[in-house]
Order: structure tokens, then sequence, then C-alpha cells
């Protein structure tokens, strides 16, 4: 059996965990062990309720993806399984690429059989007989536990022909990524599976409508999927009492930085940054918190009392995004994590769209140059930095270029980096 702390679940084996709660506690290699603790009565009760109550239900909860983007959950499904084009398809994004991002990584590690029980009752709601998982390909021990699961549950029912008699057919086919931050982008990971290169499709037509080869399809996020045990075994109005209004549930947050005890972590929704950076051990000086990652935003160490929701982060002019939650203390150089985050973008830019290739590229020399003046800007790279990273987010086909400049904008904006 795993031990928890190399699953970087500091909660493990706490009580009153929904997401978490099998994690360093059941053995992800053992269907038995899974199904003892709970697994498969969320599938049961889909075939109970039928396609039509299962979108009901995921509406009622009121999720919303926990990718990063927060769009209705069932408002997605219900599209697809309306659209009267066949084949219907479901992909799971488990690209999980946003540097601080781990939380999908601990849940396909420490519970395989939970995305490929949730993955199935997607299928089933939106009338697909075929899954996807594309599935971060710097995540090996992942691979083989949901291999593993995958082939397991086919022999023994739960996936393939007739799932538990039920006379619906479902199936399950992993694909890799290759070390692409793109790929994570939907299209672009249409593209990837399809055998094309990995650049975005400009949106609309949706998914929903055109998405996998071109075919009505509904693309989760692991988190996103799994939270559909709880709503069909607590009931979708119980759900909803988790959280707040507007981000019902509870949610996975990725912790690391300067903390005593960086992993992720498991909270409803709503409670806040400090009540967070408490249980995982705020460092002593701390200068500020990255939020959403490198397309996220920092925050100072003095605004600790901003909820995590994805409405109160939003009001308080940052991002949630996929729950990245990296703390800094003072002892962290601003100028180069910011050189590095640039460097990045530039390095994972498909190149597809002149915004982004060439403003990503510019961004980065004009950090070089402050970098080299020891941190301190010339008035004129801080207005070329805000000029290129408005029209990146003016112009750009999709979220990459849209958020390169959020970071950098955050850290000269709220920080005073630079000054
Ligand atoms: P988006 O807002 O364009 O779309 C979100 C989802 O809603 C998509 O699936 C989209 O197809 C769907 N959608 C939007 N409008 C729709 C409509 N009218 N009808 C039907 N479906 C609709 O955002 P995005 O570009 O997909 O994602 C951006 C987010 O991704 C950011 O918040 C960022 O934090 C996150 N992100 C996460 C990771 C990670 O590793 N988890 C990596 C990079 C970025
Ligand atoms: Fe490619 Fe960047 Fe354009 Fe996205 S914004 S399509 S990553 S060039």
């Amino acid at each position: 059996e795993e031990p928890a702390a190399a699953l970087s679940v500091p909660q493990a084996g706490q009580d009153g965990l929904v997401l978490l709660k099998n994690v360093g506690v059941v053995d992800p290699y053992d269907l038995d062990d899974y199904r003892s603790n709970g697994g498969y009565t969320a599938l049961r009760t889909a075939f109970a309720i039928g396609p039509a109550g299962v979108i009901r239900e995921v509406k009622d909860s009121g999720l919303v993806g926990r990718g990063g983007a927060a769009f209705p959950t069932g408002v997605k499904w219900g599209a697809t399984a309306s659209q009267p084009d066949h084949p219907h398809y479901l992909v799971c994004n488990a690209d999980e690429s946003e540097p601080g991002t781990f939380k999908d990584r601990v849940i396909m590690e420490g519970d395989p059989y939970s995305l490929i029980e949730s993955m199935t009752i997607a299928g089933y709601a939106i009338g697909a007989r075929q899954g996807y998982l594309y599935l971060r390909g710097e995540y090996p021990r992942a691979l083989e536990r949901l291999t593993n699961a995958i082939e397991t549950a086919r022999a023994r029912g739960l996936l393939g022909e007739n799932i538990m008699g039920q006379g619906y057919d479902f199936d399950i086919e992993i694909r890799r990524g290759a070390g692409a931050y793109i790929c994570g982008e939907e299209t672009a990971l249409f593209n990837s599976i399809e055998g094309y290169r990995g650049e975005p499709r400009s949106k609309p037509p949706f998914p929903v409508e055109k998405g996998l080869f071109g075919k009505p399809t509904v693309e989760n996020n692991v988190e996103t999927l799994v939270n559909v045990l709880p709503i069909l075994t607590m009931g979708a109005q119980a759900f909803a009492a988790i959280g707040t209004g507007k981000s019902t549930g509870p949610k996975l947050f990725c912790v690391s930085g300067n903390v005593e005890k960086p992993g992720i972590y498991e909270l409803p929704f709503g409670a806040t940054l400090g009540d967070l950076l408490e249980l995982a051990g705020p460092p002593e000086r701390l200068k500020a918190v990255l939020l959403g990652g490198a397309a996220g935003g920092f925050v100072r160490a003095d605004e600790l009392d901003i909820p995590l929701t994805f409405e109160g982060t939003r009001e308080a002019g940052t991002t949630l995004g996929s729950g990245v939650v990296l703390a800094l203390d003072e002892s962290v150089p601003l100028p180069r994590m910011l050189l590095r985050i640039a460097e990045f973008f530039r390095d994972e830019s498909c190149g597809q769209c002149v915004p982004c290739r060439v403003g990503t590229v510019r961004q980065e020399e004009a950090l070089h140059r402050i970098a080299d003046r020891t941190g301190a800007a010339a008035a004129n790279d801080i207005a070329l930095l805000r000029e290129v990273g408005a029209a990146m987010k003016d112009a750009s086909i999709c979220g990459l270029g849209q958020t390169a400049f959020s970071a950098v904008e955050s850290a000269i904006d709220r920080l005073g980096a630079y000054e």
C-alpha cells in the first residue's frame, strides 16, 4: 500500500473527506477494495435514474469545471446529449500541465477506479460508447494504475459490452501526451488524439457540438468528473449545500512553495486563503501567493482573507484557476521567477497565431533586460510589457496567449515588482 506521504496528501485518512476519501486508504490496484469502500454505487444509481436523471442531478448540483474555467458541467452534458449527430464522445482531460498543479495526479494514482467509474457515468449520461483519457506523458505511475484499473474493470463487466448487465456498452482508451503544455487546451487535445499537430482550433463551434473527430464531445477535467460520484451518492441538494451558492461542493487545492506541508488539500469552497495556508504551515515571512499557476496571478501577503471560490477570487481581481496556491517568502527573487514564467510561455506557445508567438518572445526579452539591471525596470520596459500583454490578451486564439501576461501584470500591479 502506498504511504500517504508519497501521494502528497497530508489529510489522508481524515474523516469528512469527499474527493480524497480513498486516497492513501484504498489499494489503488484492488477493485474489490474500491467496491467495499462504496465504489460503483454511483454507477448503479446512474442506471436507476437514467441518462436524463443523471444530467438533471449534475445540473442541480451546481457543479462547474475544475480544470480552471468553471463552466457548468450539467450544461455541457445536456448540450452534447441532445445533439442529433452521432457518435458522441467523452474525453477526460488528464494532461494536467499548469505549473504547480498536481491534484489530478493524486486522484489518478491514489484512486484510479473512481475516475473509471466517473467516466462511465458521464459516457452513459451523454450517450457515448467510447471515452478517451488523455494522460500527461510525465505521469508513468498514473498510466500503470489506470491501465490496470481499465483492464480489471473490463474483465469484471464494468467496462465493455453490457456493463453491469444494463445493456450499456462503453470503453476507455488511454492516449498519452508527449510533454506539450498546449495539448491540455481542449481542442489542441482533440487534434493530438486525431494524429495532427497539437494546435488549438478556433471556438465556436464548441466541442459540445463539434469536438473530437468533428463529433459532439464532452471534455472534462479529472477532478470535475470524480465530483459526479458524491453528487449521485449524496444527491444534488446535499452536494450543493457544500461550499457557496456559486461554487458548490468540495475543492482540491495544490499547495506548494514555502510551506511546511506542501501537498493536495481538500476544503469546501469558501474557506479563505489564510485558512488553507494555516493548514499547510505558512512561512514566517510570507511575501506573496501565486494563485492559479503561471496562467494565474499573484496576491499580497495582506490579502489572505480572499475566499477560495471562483466568484470570490474574481471579485478580488484574481483567479482560482486550477487550484494552485504557491506561497513565496521574502527569500524568493521575484524578477527571476517572472522571467522563468515568461520563458515557459515562450517555449510552450504553439506558434500558430502572431500575438502569442511574437508577444511571448518580446515579453521575455523585456524581462531579461530588467533582470540584467538587477530587477529595476526602465519606464519604457513596463509600457512595452503592458502593450504586448494587451495585444496577447485581446488577439490570441487560445487561453495560453490570453493569459501569458497575467502573472507578470499582477506582479507589477499588486506587488510593485521592478520598482
Ligand atoms: P473556456 O472558458 O474557453 O472554456 C471552458 C469550457 O467551457 C470549455 O470546455 C469550453 O468548450 C466550454 N464552453 C465555453 N463556452 C461554451 C458555450 N457557449 N457552449 C458550450 N461550451 C462552452 O476556457 P478554456 O480555454 O477551455 O480553459 C481555460 C482555463 O484552463 C483557465 O482557467 C486555466 O486556469 C485553465 N488551465 C488549466 C490547466 C491545468 O493543467 N489544469 C492548464 C492550463 C490552463
Ligand atoms: Fe498557439 Fe499561442 Fe495562438 Fe494559443 S495563443 S493558438 S498557444 S500561438
